[in-house]
């Protein structure tokens, strides 16, 4: 075992993104990258709580679908990227993983 071993089993953030409906529909998937809230707005400073990315906090089309299941931020702090990709529908039915 090195250190340069890809530990992608310990990380929820590789699948469960998106919305599998929505992705098979077009060639174009929208991804919410990282978050950029400010939560130190308040005091006038500037501080994000590091998420990187958007995961969603339960199954599409429920209010939890547009929290972020790591930081509890709405979709909407999250950086929107849309990507074009012709084929990647390669984990479609994984959805249970991200849910506690
Ligand atoms: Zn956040």
């Amino acid at each position: 075992m090195g250190p340069q071993q890809d530990r992608l089993a310990a990380k929820p953030y590789t699948n469960g993104t998106a919305a599998p409906a929505a992705r098979r529909k077009e060639n174009k998937v929208v991804r919410y990258k990282e978050c950029q809230r400010n939560h130190a707005a308040s005091i006038g400073g500037h501080a994000v709580d590091g998420c990187r990315e958007f995961m969603a906090s339960g199954a599409e089309g429920t209010a939890a679908a547009l929290l972020c299941a790591a930081c509890g931020c709405h979709r909407s702090f999250h950086r929107r990227e849309v990507e074009a990709t012709a084929e990647c529908d390669c984990s479609s039915d994984t959805s249970s993983g991200a849910r506690r």
